[in-house]
């Protein structure tokens, strides 16, 4: 199949694209690089750096595509906080942007890579795909904004679209920026540093981390799973893992102590985050297949920033 990945020189773009590359299909990637890194892609894939906002470039892009996957986003929460009108004009205008030309073009589907961060502060665990959503930051009604513009224009253009609420992704390549880490990387880097982990709150706090392979994998399925249209699919690890408890398991992987410092706060985000995966199980034939334990460990050996220290056998 011929693909387009847009935001594809990202971490979960990147491996999507070696994974397309590797099952012999022909992939094309949009990016501007603003947190990409082209070094990151196979041979293989055809590199264009660009805007997601550029029609006249994606309707180039577009020609012959069978199936979009929209990735290219601004992606953390607490800088959409800050920006919030950068996070609108990327992740809701991008995306329309990039559905006019695809309508225009004729493409047969589209897989948009969305957040479970839409669901914000839910009473009911797992959170199932049927729940209001509580979107807590720009950047979670950003993607929300992008989930009912998918669906729309999906229905008034005859496109085939499906939405993946991905949970907590993590795995080798993760990006680690300084104002805004993601805390596995961050916790590994910080531990193996012999650095500080800051914690919120009081690290009861839960999150559903999920492998990039199983995200890869999910990705995959979606491009030809038969009766995903216009559906809404969660995609996490469907297990529950406290703040505190991911400091427990990076020091056991990393046989290092860590030096965690406590930040009384209010706010710590949301409380609770589980993904439901009946749907995902029924409707992609998706599993995850990498517990967090395994995760981490492949982690650390495979992405180079760690793999030059030591670690435990535990
Ligand atoms: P990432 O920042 O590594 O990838 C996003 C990519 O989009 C980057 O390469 C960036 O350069 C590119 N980009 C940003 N703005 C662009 C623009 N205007 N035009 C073209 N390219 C642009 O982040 P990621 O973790 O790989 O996330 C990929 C997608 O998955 C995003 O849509 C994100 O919202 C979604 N997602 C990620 C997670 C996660 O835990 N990683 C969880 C839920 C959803």
């Amino acid at each position: 199949m011929q693909f387009l990945v847009t935001g594809g020189a990202g971490f979960l773009g990147g491996a999507l694209v070696h994974r397309l590359v590797s099952l012999g299909h022909s992939v094309r990637v949009l990016d501007d690089l603003s947190a990409g890194d082209p070094a990151r892609l196979p041979p293989q894939a055809s590199f264009m750096r660009g805007d997601v906002n550029d029609l006249p470039r994606l309707w180039t892009l577009l020609h012959d595509v069978e199936c979009v996957y929209h990735l290219a986003a601004r992606v953390s929460v607490s800088e959409s906080v800050r920006y919030p009108r950068e996070y609108n004009a990327v992740n809701v205008g991008g995306t329309v942007s990039l559905l006019e030309a695809v309508r225009d073009v004729g493409v047969r589907r589209l897989v948009l890579a969305s957040s479970g961060a839409i669901y914000g502060d839910q009473p009911l665990q797992p959170l199932r795909e049927s729940l209001t959503p509580l979107p807590l930051s720009p950047y979670a009604v950003s993607k929300l904004a992008a989930e009912q513009y998918v669906g729309l224009i999906g229905r008034l253009a005859s496109l085939e679209t499906v939405c993946l609420r991905i949970f907590n992704a993590y795995g080798p390549g993760q990006q680690l920026p300084v104002t805004h880490p993601p805390v596995i990387p961050h916790f590994l880097h910080q531990v193996l540093g012999q650095g500080s982990l800051v914690v919120h709150g009081s690290g009861a706090q839960t999150r559903d981390f999920v492998y990039v392979d199983d995200v890869v994998d999910a990705l995959v399925a979606a491009a030809t799973a038969p009766d995903v249209n216009q559906r809404v699919i969660n995609v996490g690890s469907g297990a529950e893992t406290s703040v505190n408890d991911l400091v427990r398991q990076i020091e056991a992987i990393t046989g290092r102590e860590a030096h965690v410092l406590r930040v009384n706060e209010q706010d710590s985000g949301v409380s609770r985050m589980c993904a439901d995966l009946t749907l995902a199980r029924e409707l992609l034939g998706w599993t995850p297949q990498t517990f967090l334990q395994e995760g981490l460990r492949r982690t650390l050996v495979s992405d180079e920033r760690f793999a030059a220290r030591p670690v435990s056998d535990q």
